[in-house]
C-alpha cells in the first residue's frame, strides 16, 4: 500500500493558550491552542418526540384536516383569481375571506385550531409561491406550482405561536388550545422560540420542531486537513487512510425493507392491511433515517474536531456514477445528511469545508504521479500504477485524490500545474512530491487568512 498523503502547514491564527480557568498549574504542554475571537451565535434547530394523548390526537386531527382544507382553498382561489382577472391575492386576502367564513354556520369547525395556526398556513403559502416566482425569475423548468394537498397526508405540520413560558423547561411543551403536550425528553435551556411547529410524520409520530440563538465556541487550530470519498461499500474513506464502516446491519435492514415493500404492493388500495403495512414500511424507512443520521453526527463532528479543512465532492458530481436503485437512492440520503451536517458544523466551529465541484476521475488517478488508468472496473479494490509504481488502496486513493482537488480549487490553481510544480520541487527526493505541494499551498493560503473566507 502506498504512503497515505501526509500534508503538515503551520496555521498563522491568531492563537491563545487557554486560560487555567480551573487553578494554576494548568499552563502547561497540554494546554490547548484555541481561538480568540469572540463565540458567535448561531440558529440551531431542535426536534424533540411528542407524545399527544387520545384527546389531542383527535383534536390534532381534527387541525391538520382544517389546515389542508385551507391551504387547498387559498390556492384554488389565487389560481382563480389570476386566471380570471390576472389578480394576484396575498395571505391577508385570504384571511379577511376566512374571518368572514368562520362566522358561516357551515364553517363553524374553522374556528376550531388555534387562529394563529392558520395565519401560518396562509403565510407558508406566501413563502411558497414566493419560491415558485424566483425560479420562474430563474427560467427553471419545470418551475413547480405550489401543490394542492392531498386528503390522505401521510406528514402534516402545524405552526403555533406563543408557547406559554412556565412549562418550558419541564417535559412538557404547553400549545394553544391544546395544552400540555408530554415530551420525550426536557427542553433545551434556551430562549423561548415565536413559533413552534408540531408535526406528524409518516410513520404516525409526532415531533416538535424549533430554533433558537445558540452560542458556539470556535474549535482549536488542527493544521491538519483531509480529504473524504464517499461510498458505498464503506460510508467514507479518508485521504490519511482511515475507512468509516457503514452501519453493520445496514444490508440486512436494505433487505428488509425491500421485503415490506413488496408485501405492500400486494395489499389492496384503501384496505386496512395496507394503511397497517404502510405504517410498518414508513417505520422502517424512519429507522434507517435515524441510523444512518446518528452515524453521521459521530462522523461529522469528529472531522470538524480533528481538521482544519474538509474536503468532499459536489453531490452532483458523485451521482454521476450509477448503482443498484434502492440501495443507492438511501446511500444518497447518508450522503446529503453528511454533507449538510458538515455544511453547517464547518460554519459554526470555523473550519473549511471544500465541495470539489469539478468531475475527474478520482479512483482511476494515481494520486503520487496524476497518471489515469484506461479504466478501472467497481470490482478492483487495489491496483499499481503503471507509471510511478505506488500502490494503491481505491478509495484512500480517491480520498487523496479529493483532497489534492479540493486544495487546488481553493488556491485557485490547476491540479495538473500543481503537480508538475511538486515532482521538480521534489528533487532531492526526501519530500514526497504531494506532501510538498499541498503542503506549500496550505501555507500559502493560510497565510491570506482563508479560513474566514466562506466558500
Ligand atoms: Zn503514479
Amino acid at each position: 500500500m502506498a504512503e497515505p498523503v501526509s500534508i503538515t502547514y503551520k496555521s498563522p491564527h491568531p492563537v491563545a493558550k487557554q486560560s487555567g480557568a480551573k487553578g494554576e498549574g494548568v499552563l502547561t504542554a497540554s494546554a490547548t491552542a484555541c481561538y480568540t475571537a469572540p463565540m458567535p451565535a448561531v440558529m440551531r434547530s431542535y426536534r424533540l418526540r411528542a407524545y399527544p394523548n387520545g384527546a389531542q390526537v383527535r383534536m390534532l386531527n381534527q387541525w391538520f384536516g382544517a389546515a389542508r382544507w385551507l391551504w387547498n382553498y387559498s390556492l384554488a382561489s389565487r389560481t382563480k383569481a389570476y386566471q380570471r382577472r390576472k389578480e394576484s391575492l396575498t395571505s391577508i386576502d385570504i384571511s379577511r375571506r376566512l374571518t368572514k367564513l368562520k362566522t358561516l354556520p357551515k364553517y363553524a369547525w374553522l374556528s376550531a385550531p388555534p387562529a394563529t395556526c392558520l395565519t401560518q398556513t396562509l403565510r407558508d403559502q406566501d413563502a411558497t409561491f414566493r419560491h415558485f416566482f424566483r425560479r420562474v425569475k430563474a427560467g427553471e423548468n419545470p418551475a413547480g406550482y405550489p401543490r394542492f394537498r392531498p386528503r390522505h397526508e401521510h406528514t402534516t405540520s402545524l405552526r403555533f405561536q406563543g408557547v406559554s413560558l412556565p412549562k418550558w423547561v419541564k417535559g412538557t411543551v404547553s400549545l394553544h388550545k391544546l395544552g400540555a403536550v408530554k415530551l420525550a425528553e426536557p427542553l433545551p435551556n434556551v430562549q423561548r422560540p415565536d413559533t413552534v411547529t408540531l408535526k406528524r410524520e409518516s410513520d404516525g409520530r409526532y415531533y416538535i420542531t424549533f430554533s433558537a440563538k445558540v452560542e458556539v465556541a470556535l474549535l482549536p487550530v488542527t493544521n491538519r486537513v483531509i480529504g473524504v470519498d464517499l461510498g458505498l461499500t464503506h460510508l467514507a474513506t479518508l485521504s490519511d487512510g482511515t475507512k468509516i464502516e457503514n452501519p453493520r446491519h445496514y444490508r440486512a435492514r436494505l433487505r428488509y425493507l425491500r421485503q415490506q415493500q413488496r408485501c405492500l404492493s400486494r395489499r389492496q388500495k384503501g384496505s386496512k392491511r395496507r394503511e397497517r403495512q404502510r405504517l410498518k414500511v414508513a417505520r422502517i424507512h424512519a429507522k434507517i433515517r435515524a441510523r444512518s443520521q446518528y452515524t453521521a453526527h459521530q462522523f461529522t463532528t469528529r472531522l470538524v474536531r480533528n481538521f482544519d479543512v474538509i474536503a468532499v465532492e459536489d453531490l452532483a458530481v458523485k451521482n454521476m456514477i450509477r448503482h443498484p436503485r434502492l440501495a443507492r437512492s438511501i446511500a444518497d440520503a447518508g450522503w446529503g445528511e453528511i454533507t449538510r451536517q458538515l455544511e453547517y458544523k464547518c460554519a459554526w466551529y470555523g473550519r473549511t469545508l471544500v465541495k470539489v465541484d469539478r468531475w475527474f476521475p478520482s479512483s482511476k488517478t494515481c494520486s503520487a504521479c496524476g497518471h489515469k488508468l484506461e479504466r478501472l472496473a467497481l470490482s478492483v479494490r487495489g491496483w499499481t500504477c503503471p507509471d510511478c509504481g505506488a500502490i494503491h488502496d481505491r478509495d484512500i486513493n480517491a480520498g487523496q485524490n479529493i483532497l489534492l482537488a479540493g486544495m487546488s480549487q481553493i488556491g485557485g490553481r490547476e491540479d495538473r500545474d500543481l503537480r508538475r510544480e511538486g515532482g521538480a520541487l521534489a528533487g532531492d527526493g526526501e519530500t514526497a512530491p504531494d506532501e510538498l505541494r499541498t503542503g506549500q499551498i496550505a501555507s500559502e493560503l493560510f497565510s491570506n487568512g482563508f479560513n474566514q473566507i466562506n466558500l
